[in-house]
């Protein structure tokens, strides 16, 4: 998914969970199990053209945006710390888009096949409408969670 729904629902259950371990393991399984509804995140196969780019970066600034709206000052630390580990797998395959053999290395490999082939992919390429659905359902959830 995109990095508003991942990111949010991070900051959703840091709101939600105020002792750090339960929140990050919490976290991190949220990335795998919104990875595993169908959704559409890029223009592009090849990750880095124009368009990909500019809308990773468009995702990423609505992120913040919505952050800093949603979320008290004396909160940012814990929620964007939480929320960002709702972000890790993406995080740790990212090394792997500028550099194709991070993706071969174990156990980088083995979590990537997981992280792509095996949950993101199974359902195939998803259009823009229904691809894009799922994923404002649950920022629509993560902002009344945290309104
Ligand atoms: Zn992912």
């Amino acid at each position: 998914m995109l990095i508003t729904p991942h990111f949010l629902t991070g900051v959703a259950i840091a709101s939600q969970m105020p002792e750090v371990a339960p929140a990050a393991l919490a976290a991190v399984t949220s990335h795998y199990v919104l990875d595993a509804i169908p959704h559409r995140d890029y223009f592009d196969k090849q990750y880095l053209t124009w368009r990909n780019i500019l809308l990773t970066m468009a995702d990423g600034l609505i992120s913040l945006g919505l952050f800093y709206w949603l979320v008290p000052q004396a909160h940012w630390g814990y929620y964007f710390g939480i929320g960002a580990l709702a972000m890790l797998p993406d995080v740790i395959s990212l090394p792997g888009v500028f550099w194709r053999r991070w993706w071969q290395l174990p156990p980088i490999k083995q979590l990537h096949h997981w992280h792509t082939q095996m949950l993101q992919y199974v359902w195939g390429e998803q259009g823009w409408g229904i691809g894009l659905l799922p994923q404002l359902i649950v920022v629509a959830a993560a902002v009344y969670l945290l309104r």
